[in-house]
């Protein structure tokens, strides 16, 4: 598949779900891609990606953002604490925030710098034992500790269980986030977006659909 077929799929869900066209940001996931398919997708107009490894982005970003201007980048994978400094300088968005430690240490650097990335409050919506996120019953705690700290907080982030239907989990994931008033809501991949658009998705992570499988 390509960027313009996932674009096109993508109007189509919007349109289906009665949602203004482009109401939903599209994040191309580039994690362990290669480098010239990233550069195929710049080269089509894409700008915004996600990544899920500091390093990783570290490592490729600085040279592509000297070459095409208006790049944003989203980290979507699991934030430890002594990366989180490497992080605020290279995100404009974290769709990782899953608990209160880590958010204590975005909120001083947020102090330090003057700024912060957007942020997601990650929900581990299936209780998965090996899956990040903070769990549904302390989601609305959270959230009040991570606003209490001044940080800001645009919405909720899910992965749903690899073999469970996703659709209950992202109505799930949007009820929570309707209670708490936040109104981004981030999910939907690959083989689920569509059905997360139409259950609301502000944001759509997006990856082999749109590069290939991943080689590494
Ligand atoms: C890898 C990844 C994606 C993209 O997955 P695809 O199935 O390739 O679209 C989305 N979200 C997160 C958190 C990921 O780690």
């Amino acid at each position: 598949m390509t960027l313009a077929t996932i674009t096109d799929r993508l109007r189509a869900a919007e349109r289906n779900a009665g949602r203004a066209p482009g109401s939903v940001t599209l994040i191309a996931v580039s994690k362990v891609q290669p480098p010239e398919r990233v550069e195929a997708v710049l080269d089509q107009g894409q700008r915004v990606f996600g990544e899920n490894r500091v390093q990783e982005a570290q490592g490729r970003w600085p040279a592509f953002q000297a070459r095409f201007a208006g790049i944003s980048l989203h980290l979507i994978g699991p934030l430890q604490t002594n990366k989180a400094r490497a992080a605020v300088e290279m995100f404009d968005a974290i769709h990782t925030v899953d608990r209160l430690k880590l958010a204590t240490t975005l909120a001083r650097l947020a102090d330090e710098r003057g700024q912060s990335p957007d942020l997601f409050v990650q929900v581990n919506t299936g209780a998965e034992p090996q899956k990040a996120g903070v769990l549904p019953d302390g989601v609305d705690a959270l959230v009040t500790e991570v606003r209490g700290l001044g940080l800001p907080l645009v919405g909720l982030m899910c992965i749903p269980p690899a073999e469970a239907a996703p659709a209950p989990h992202f109505r799930m994931l949007a009820e929570m986030a309707a209670r708490n008033g936040l109104t981004g809501l981030s999910m939907g991949m690959s083989d689920d977006f569509e059905t997360a658009v139409a259950c609301g998705a502000t944001h759509i992570r997006v990856g082999s659909a749109i590069f290939g499988s991943r080689v590494g």
